[in-house]
């Protein structure tokens, strides 16, 4: 049986976001990392490589896909109750502790995560999840940067079938790979993981970059939902998490931010799992610093009505939740609240239909 390695290095096409450097180097331009990359070699994230002076990016298969509730990504302020088609390949550019999906995200780096890959095409995709019922679909479960000529060609045929398009990712993009997303992507999700230059080292990234992709994606109009799980030890400091709450504020107090709680998993099994009271005294943080839709995730029904969406004038509650289980949608079809009609920022539909899942389920 061939290796993982021989299996994807045969499931690619010449991409687009590279440039020729000189007679042996070519650079891509996918992600932060920006790799120079001599022939017969891969760049940092081992999927992306050099073969005959072009760069081979990943094409033609999947290694996971999964009908998913909105809820689950997490948007909170697009499309509430939809299901989210989610498909994701292989490989990141990052090798964090704690990944949560680390059995696709490191399966080129590490023996012990093994996914199998299944071909597939754009249509495919497409079709399949319009036949699920799902209003979005997103590319997600590995870093969506290292993959993005796929998730385009994917996302073209989506959007001509009706769908919201959507990135959960790192974040650790380049001006050149959002000015070619941003005619196919609506919804982005970036985990900010830390303030701290050293800490995103550890992890593979450094901090500049990401910090410069959340100001343009704003700025270029995605609509922008921000993570950080919160990891005790790690980036849970008052300091680090008011820093990165002060930022988002500094871009626009709309942005969405949601403090998730981390749970051991993969190589990161030091850390205690995160207590309800860590999420609220990050949630409070991020309400001192400005931000006006502040979440605390992963722990349903045990962090009061953080689940919730509230109109920040008049404190009236739009949207219950628990866990990705939408339980009361008050919202005006034009997004406002009924009370004050203040605009909620965000992609709303129109009209709440009931929700279509709210647990993930195998398409077919
Ligand atoms: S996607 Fe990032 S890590 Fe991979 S080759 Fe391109 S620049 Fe390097």
């Amino acid at each position: 049986m061939p290796a993982l390695a021989e299996v994807l290095a045969e499931n690619t096409r010449v991409g687009t976001l590279w440039e020729r450097l000189d007679e042996r180097r070519i650079r891509c331009f996918a992600c932060g990392h920006r790799c120079p990359i001599l022939e017969g070699q891969p760049g940092v994230c081992k999927v992306r490589f050099h073969s005959g002076g072009e760069l081979h990016v990943p094409w033609g298969y999947v290694a996971g896909v999964q009908c998913d509730p909105i809820e689950k990504k997490p948007f909170h302020h697009a499309r509430p109750g939809a299901l989210a088609y989610s498909f994701g390949m292989l490989g990141c550019d990052l090798h964090c502790g704690y990944c949560q999906n680390w059995v696709t995200s490191q399966a080129i780096r590490d023996p012990l995560a093994a996914a199998p890959v299944r071909r597939a095409t754009p249509e495919a995709l497409a079709s399949q999840a319009v036949e699920c019922g799902a209003e979005a679909i997103v590319s997600t479960y590995n870093e969506p940067l290292i993959t993005a000529e796929w998730a385009v060609a994917v996302f073209e045929r989506a959007r001509a079938a009706g769908l919201v398009t959507g990135f959960v990712s790192n974040g650790n993009a380049t001006p050149e790979a959002l000015e070619y997303l941003r005619p196919w992507v609506d919804l982005y999700k970036v985990d900010l993981k830390s303030f701290n230059d050293r800490h995103y080292r550890e992890l593979g990234g450094r901090l500049e970059p990401i910090l410069d992709s959340l100001r343009r994606i704003h700025a270029m109009g995605f609509w922008l939902e921000v993570v950080t799980l919160v990891v005790p030890g790690f980036n849970d400091s008052d300091g680090e998490l008011h820093a990165m709450a002060e930022f988002l504020a500094g871009i626009s107090r709309d942005i969405p931010w949601h403090v998730t709680a981390f749970h051991k998993d993969y190589r990161m099994e030091e850390p205690a799992n995160t207590s309800p009271e860590d999420l609220l005294r990050a949630a409070r943080i991020g309400r001192e610093a400005g931000l006006r839709y502040v979440y605390a995730g992963n722990i349903p029904g045990g962090v009061g009505g953080l689940e919730d969406t509230a109109c920040p004038q008049c404190g009236e509650r739009l949207i219950r939740r628990r866990g990705f289980r939408v339980l009361e949608y008050r919202l005006s079809a034009e997004g406002r609240c009924p009370s004050c009609a203040t605009a909620i920022p965000g992609r709303w539909a129109s009209v709440f239909r009931a929700q279509r899942t709210e647990r993930p389920f195998l398409p077919g």
